[in-house]
């Protein structure tokens, strides 16, 4: 265990990334690879001794992300919940997220991660419209989104979030009204709501310029971006960042304490981690992942030291779009300046020196957010 001396230093968050999925969606672009029990093994082998070697902490949220980790079997993902609470401390841990997809998982796996003290789950849902899923390149259909819904409370998880994508091109308001009416009827405590986007690394923009794949219309997004918040808010839901809706208590803090600049540290490939000014990202290469540890050395990765403006200017940046908004000091002079500016196009708005993103600024937050990096 960390020495008490060294715990006050600690990361808030722990990150896992599991670097699985089933099968790859053409607008992705996170890590993964294929399943299979081979690279499992060695993962989860590699994951032991990066978790091992790295300097003490005590995390108040836990994060197993990916890809997608209940690929992993029964007995996997035993491993990989014992390697973790063999790294926390668990009377500390506030709040532990899993992400599951539907039909990639089993009732066995659900209550391993229920008796490993997991507390939330983080579901894929993305769409209740057959077409829409299968546009999407998704592997399951909303008959396996109910079921997992099911299973969820039946092991026992209050919390649990469906993610969910606006503006796929080509669907129809009233079937997008139907998705967000399907989520809200399973009562789901936390939904995400994701505009699609075209990631450069994913397999999306090739599809566009090959004509198999429709680019998705802005006009289109914002106007289902502005469905989900009057459907969820009349439901009940507060957005409490941009993408991000919860039933009050339900917000995911572990995404809360990133979004306020805590520190938090990343494992597995493509993880990344935060600490003071430090940012480093391990390599998305499982097989150079596995390679470095099991011949005792750091994982390759990019490391980046910010300065402190910049590191400011992302925590005001990340602040602006949750509810919350940012605290600024007086003093702060240049961005205020910035923000000032801002207010005049009715972009952000202040009360009692907390700022904050207008309606407008929701859907400008990536030019506001250009306007304000130092
Ligand atoms: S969107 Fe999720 S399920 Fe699809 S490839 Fe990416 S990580 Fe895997």
């Amino acid at each position: 265990m960390p020495r008490s001396d060294q715990v006050e230093n600690g990361p808030r968050g722990l990150y896992v990334h599991v670097p699985f999925c089933d099968g790859k969606c053409p607008y992705c672009a996170f890590y993964s690879t294929l399943y299979s029990p081979d690279r499992a093994a060695r993962f989860l082998d590699a994951l032991e001794r990066e978790l091992k070697s790295a300097p003490a902490f005590e995390a108040e949220t836990v994060y197993i992300g990916g890809g997608t980790p209940t690929v992993l079997s029964e007995r996997e993902l035993a491993w990989l919940c014992g390697l973790v609470r063999g790294r926390v401390c668990t009377e500390r841990v506030q709040e532990w997220t899993c992400e599951a997809n539907p039909g990639a998982w089993n009732l066995a796996r659900l209550a391993v991660l229920a008796e490993a003290g997991v507390t939330r789950i983080s579901l894929g849902a993305q769409s209740f419209d057959e077409v829409v899923l299968r546009t999407l390149g998704r592997r399951h259909t909303v008959s396996d989104i109910r079921t997992a819904v099911a299973d969820i409370r039946a092991a026992g998880f209050m919390n649990f979030g469906l993610d969910l994508i606006a503006g796929v091109p080509g669907v129809p308001r009233t079937t997008w009204h139907e998705t967000l009416r399907e989520a809200v009827a399973l009562g789901a405590p936390h939904v995400s709501v994701y505009a699609l986007t075209v990631e450069e690394n994913a397999r999306l923009p090739r599809d566009i310029a090959r004509g198999t794949a429709r680019a998705p219309c802005e006009q289109d997004q914002l106007s289902a971006l502005a469905l989900a918040e009057d459907t969820l808010g009349a439901a009940g839901y507060r957005r409490y960042e941009i993408s991000n809706y919860a039933q009050p208590g339900f917000e995911c803090r572990h995404n809360l304490a990133c979004w306020h600049g805590e520190r938090y540290l990343g494992f597995g490939p493509a993880a990344a981690s935060h600490r003071g000014l430090d940012r480093w990202t391990n390599a998305p290469d499982l097989a150079a992942y596995c390679a470095a540890l099991a011949a005792g050395k750091t994982p390759p990765r990019e490391t980046e030291r910010l300065t402190p403006a910049l590191k400011r200017s992302e925590q005001i940046i990340f602040g602006l779009r949750t509810a919350e908004g940012v605290v600024m000091r007086p003093d702060e002079r240049v961005p205020l300046r910035r923000l000032a500016r801002l207010r005049e196009d009715g972009l952000v708005a202040d009360e009692a020196g907390r700022w904050f993103l207008t309606a407008r600024g929701r859907r400008l937050a990536d030019y506001v957010a250009v306007e304000l990096l130092d």
